[in-house]
Parts: structure tokens; sequence; C-alpha cells
């Protein structure tokens, strides 16, 4: 087993702030306490709201060609996602004067800096340019508004190659913009308004805390007696979106409290939940080992659509702390950020997170049972009507993670997607199940969370696993044929969903002509019209078809993503309309005429579709114990009650 470590380095470490300085600091100057080397990086803020980071940096430096990186891999986003090209105003400079630098024609993230005899550092000036509204990918996505930012290291950073991240300190400072409040798991040695000065922390620490800020920003202390912190930072575009009920705060507290349950033991200093509550940053969730970095919209804490939809993230990025960071796949644990990483285990690392982020939301009150039910209900439905499951094995989307990220809705289900986090997660409910049975009730994957993730409190450490270590510690809870099950749901195509999960913990899916809460929450916010169960169809906005299940009734029709619904049985498209001839056509048995545009033009077609309207649903099979609701049960607090929004 490779592991790598970090260097937590307790150091009286004095260093004149960059900003103090009327000129570069020099490396000479810096201690490097244990780290091979120790850059210097101050940040200016100031800029955010017109979506400019400048940054500093003073870079120990040999003489000649001297190669330094940009990041490329950012941990997390299982892809080569690093915004290199929102990296502008770059200049390399040495005693003040500008240094010749070329970029590599092959690796694009290397540049080669000519450093002059003598020098032993180089200063780099240069400015990250946000994307605006809601562009980009994950970090690399528009993360600033007039009223608040989220700052990720790696936009601001260079490294020279031939270190691992580990081995590199920085000592960071950062300014802000007038007024702003800001949140971090990094720690600070200094601060006064408007400006922070940071310990010396390694890269890789530094990279794993961004840096939230904003004019309104609230923080919540959510732990109870003993132990780390564990602290909600919400930074939000309006003072009125900050507003969170006693009910929240009670279901975070409890979902601090149930993970602590769940897997035992932490493995950070203290935890921060940056959650940014913004419709105009780029919407996702990030995994850190002392934070994480959640942004939803504005009204995540004040609608109660937005509220439900989003129940799973926070729990699901905590989870991270646990496996992704303190345990990670093997492959997924490279010495830098210019090797690539290899997914095939993503299918634990997310797969198994999306299931605990899912069982803790709802332990901690954040997910009703039935919004939990309905949910789960939902991607059982999906990965039913995948034909891409026929030929393509779910670790092969694993494998290819980096191809399947902005592929967009148009053919998910023949191509399928990011399928590893939630067929991970019925899968990873299958073996819940399992070991529930199996155990008579006594084992459950509560245990194989302590085992696999818990062990001793340590600060952040990072030890990887390989599938060997998961087959292995799953049968130290239960004996099985765990490698020859696991091989067959990730390794084998097949056209049935793994719905074992579901079926023998108590419940069944059905269809019914009843709305799926889950779906109807997600039309009303703008999402797609989910006619999967019936017309085999999604239906965007205004119409425009966003997925046509592959060899599905609309597809052997000729309806196809892209294209336009224009009428329903002559008439002018609407949702309703659509349902209403769907029942026309259950008691007519006559086909339902849609009239669509393709590319300018028109056609006709006609759906031989007559069981009406059909939306997915779990019910209570009362022939088996109800295992399903004995998963999602508090282990160890009591529900929010009445409910979040009852205040
Ligand atoms: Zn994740």
């Amino acid at each position: 087993m490779r592991q790598w470590r970090y260097a937590w380095l307790v150091v009286a470490f004095g260093i004149a702030s960059a900003f103090a300085q009327s000129g570069p600091v020099q490396s000479s100057s810096i201690k490097t306490s244990g780290f091979s080397l120790v850059e210097t990086l101050a940040v200016d803020a100031t800029d955010a709201p017109r979506k400019v980071f400048h940054a500093r940096l003073t870079i120990p430096a040999k003489p000649g060609d001297f190669v330094l990186f940009y990041p490329k891999w950012i941990p997390g986003e299982h892809a080569p996602l690093g915004p290199l090209a929102n990296a502008a105003g770059i200049y390399f400079r040495s005693n003040g004067q500008d240094l010749k630098w070329r970029r590599d024609p092959v690796d694009l993230y290397a540049f080669h800096v000519d450093v002059p005899k003598g020098a032993i550092s180089i200063d780099v000036a240069l400015d990250y340019l946000s994307p605006v509204e809601t562009q980009g990918d994950f970090s690399a996505g528009s993360s600033a508004t007039e009223k608040l930012a989220v700052l990720s290291w790696n936009w601001l950073v260079f490294y020279p190659k031939g270190y691992s991240t580990d081995e590199i300190g920085v000592s960071a400072s950062l300014k802000l913009p007038p007024d702003w409040q800001w949140g971090t798991a990094l720690p600070h040695s200094a601060h006064a308004p408007g400006s922070i000065e940071f310990k010396l922390a390694s890269l890789t620490t530094l990279v794993d805390s961004p840096v939230q800020m904003g004019q309104y920003l609230k923080k919540i202390p959510l732990q109870k007696g003993q132990g780390p912190a564990h602290e909600l930072d919400i930074a939000a575009d309006s003072a009125a979106a900050l507003e969170i009920s006693a009910q929240q705060t009670k279901a975070f507290e409890n979902l601090v409290a149930e993970a602590s349950a769940l897997f035992g033991a932490h493995h950070y200093r203290d935890y921060h939940f940056l959650l940014t509550l913004s419709d105009h940053v780029a919407q996702f969730g990030l995994e850190h080992h002392e934070s994480n970095d959640s942004r939803i919209g504005e009204g995540y804490l004040t609608d109660s659509a937005q509220w439900t939809l989003e129940a799973a993230l926070l729990p699901h990025e905590f989870t991270h702390s646990w496996n992704g960071k303190y345990r990670r796949p093997a492959g997924l644990a490279t010495p830098d950020y210019q090797a690539p990483t290899e997914g095939n285990l993503l299918w634990v690392y997310e797969g198994m997170t999306q299931y605990f982020g899912f069982v803790l939301s709802g332990r901690s009150g954040l997910q009703t049972p039935e919004d939990w039910r309905e949910k789960m209900a939902d991607i059982a439905m999906n990965f039913s009507h995948r034909p891409g499951r026929n030929w393509r094995p779910l670790e092969d989307t694993a494998v290819a993670a980096q191809t399947l990220y902005g592929t967009g809705e148009a053919f998910t289900n023949y191509r399928r997607c990011l399928d590893y986090y939630d067929e991970g997660a019925l899968i990873w409910l299958e073996v819940d199940t399992i070991i529930r049975q199996k155990s008579g009730g006594t084992k459950s994957l509560d245990d194989f969370a302590r085992l696999f993730f818990g062990g001793k409190n340590t600060p952040p450490e990072m030890k990887t696993y390989t599938f060997e270590d998961v087959v292995k510690t799953l049968h130290q809870v239960q004996p099985f044929d765990w490698r020859g099950f696991l091989t067959g749901r990730i390794l084998k195509v097949a056209r049935q969903a793994p719905l074992g999960g579901i079926t023998d913990s108590g419940w069944m899916l059905v269809y019914t002509d009843q709305p799926n809460a889950i779906e109807k929450l997600r039309e009303q916010q703008g999402n797609a019209f989910d006619l999967t169960a019936s017309l085999e169809l999604t239906i965007g906005k205004d119409g425009v078809v966003d997925d046509a299940i592959e060899g599905g009734v609309a597809a052997k029709s000729g309806v196809a993503p892209g294209m336009k619904i224009i009428a329903v049985n002559g008439r002018k498209y609407s949702k309703e309309f659509l349902l209403a001839a769907m029942r026309q056509s259950q008691q007519s048995h006559q086909p339902m005429q849609l009239l669509i545009e393709n590319s300018e033009y028109y056609r006709t077609v006609s759906l031989n579709y007559f069981d009406g309207p059909r939306f997915p649903h779990l019910v209570r099979d009362m022939s088996k114990a109800d295992i399903l609701s004995d998963i999602i049960r508090p282990k160890v607090t009591t529900l929010p009650m009445p409910g979040p929004f009852a205040e």
C-alpha cells in the first residue's frame, strides 16, 4: 500500500507579510521547516467583484531552464480541469527584471523560465480571471459575484517540477474586499480587517483549503461537547438568504453527530462546511479534507424545494473527508497535480460516498423518509431505463470519468454518464442489505465504515486502498463472496438495474399515475419534465427534448434529443396537454400525434403508447422486513421536529 502522508508541522515561523514589503520576498530569508522548499503566495482578492484575482509568488529557483507547473489535475474533480486558460498577466521576474519564458509545446501546463545565474528565487505575478455567471466546471467555474467569492488557491499557484506537493511549503496571505468576512479550514497566524496571514502549510493542504469570502457571511458552530470544532460557514448574495431556522441548524448538527457515529473517528483538526448560496456561481460540491466547497442557489435555506432537492449535498461532501481524503483509491493518490489519476475505483470513492450521503441525509433529518424513498425510486427508474447498461460496464464509466463531464443530457441513457455515483449508491445499498440479512440484523455497512474509515482520531493523513482492501474488510464484517458479487456488479453488462437493495429491504419499485415528489420539485425548479417511465422521454424548457431513451417508444417513432415538441394532438405543447393526451390514448387506444421541429423542419410522429402517465415510487412489501427504514433512521440523534420550515 502506497501512502502519502502530510508533513504536519508545528513551527514557530516568522515571515514578514508580502503585503508589508516594498520588494520581493527572498526565499533565503525563509526557513524551510521540514519542506524541501517554501514558496510565498500573496493573493489580492479586492477585485473579486470584477472577477479578477491577483497573486504574487516567490519561488526558490535554480539558474537555467527552470520548469514550473500550473496545477492540472485538481483533487476531487477527476479530470484535468486546471483552469489554465483563465490564468493571465503572467510575469516571471528576478531582481525586478522580466525573465524569458515559453510554454512547453507538449505539456501546456509546464512553463520553462530562463533563470539567470546567481538567482536563488524568482517572483511570479499572475491574475486569475474567474468565469462570468455560471460558466465552467467545479472550482474552475464562476466563483465571484458582487457580494461573495470562493478562492481556490490552485488558480494562483505555480510550483517547480520535481517535487511532490507534500514537499512544498507555502506561506500564504490574502487581502479581502472591504467589509468582507471569510471562512476557511486553513489555519491562520494573524489577521486584521481585510487581510489574513495563514500558517505555513504544504501545497497539498493549501490547495485543499479554499477560502470563502463575502459581505454576507454567517458562521454557525455545529459541534456539541468534546471533539473537533465543526462550523457551518454560509456566504450568500443577500442577508436574507442567510436566515436559517432552528430546525435546519439542528439537522446540520445531527449530520455531524450521525457522521461521527457512523465512522467512529475523524481525521481532521476541525471541519468547515463552506456553503455558498448564489444563483450566479457554478453549482457543485467539492470535497476537501477539512472542509467542503458547496455552492447552491441563493434560496437553499428559504425555499423548501431547493432545501429538499439538495438534502444530500453536504452529507455527501462531508463523507468525503473519510472516503476520498483519509482513505483514497490508490489510483487517485498522485504525488502532484500533473500526474493523471486513475478512476477505476470511483464507484467506491463516489458511489459509496453517494450512498452514505443519502443515508446521512435521512438520519440527520435533512431529508424526510418519504422524500428519501421518492429520490431512490427516481434513481431506480432511471437505471431501469438505461440501454447504455447493455454495452458499458459500470466500471468503465469510472475509468473514463474525465471524458464524461460536460456531456450534457442528450443521449445520456445510451452513452451512460457519471453512473458510478447513483448506480454505485444502489450497489452499496444492496451490499448493506446483504450484510444486514446475512448477519440477522447484527451487522451493517456501518460496521464496514468504522473498520475502513474510523480507527483513531488523527489530523489529516491519507491511506490508500485497493479493491482487495474493500473486499477484505467487507469479509471481516460479514463472510460472503464479495469479490464475485462486486465484480459482477461493476464489470458485467446487464439490462436489469441492481435493485436488490430495494427489493430485499422490504420495498418495491412501482409506477403509478401520481407524480414523483422529487421529480415534481425538479420540474418546478425549471428542470426536465421526466417521462422516462412512460414515453421514455425527458422534456426540457419550451418542449425541447432533453433525452429520448434509445430504442424506447419516442425514439422508435423518430424523436431524438434536441428536437422540439411544438404540438400534441394538434394543440400547442404544454405539460398538461401532453399528460391529457397520454390519458386519452390510454382510453382510446389511438396513438398520440406529436408535431416536432428538427433543425427548422416540421414533422408529425405517432407514439404507440397506451399505458398512460407513469411515475416511480417505492411501496412497502409487507412480506419482508423493513430494512430500508432502519438504514435511514437516526442512530444517535432525534429528528428535527416537526420540520425545517415550520418556524
Ligand atoms: Zn463526491
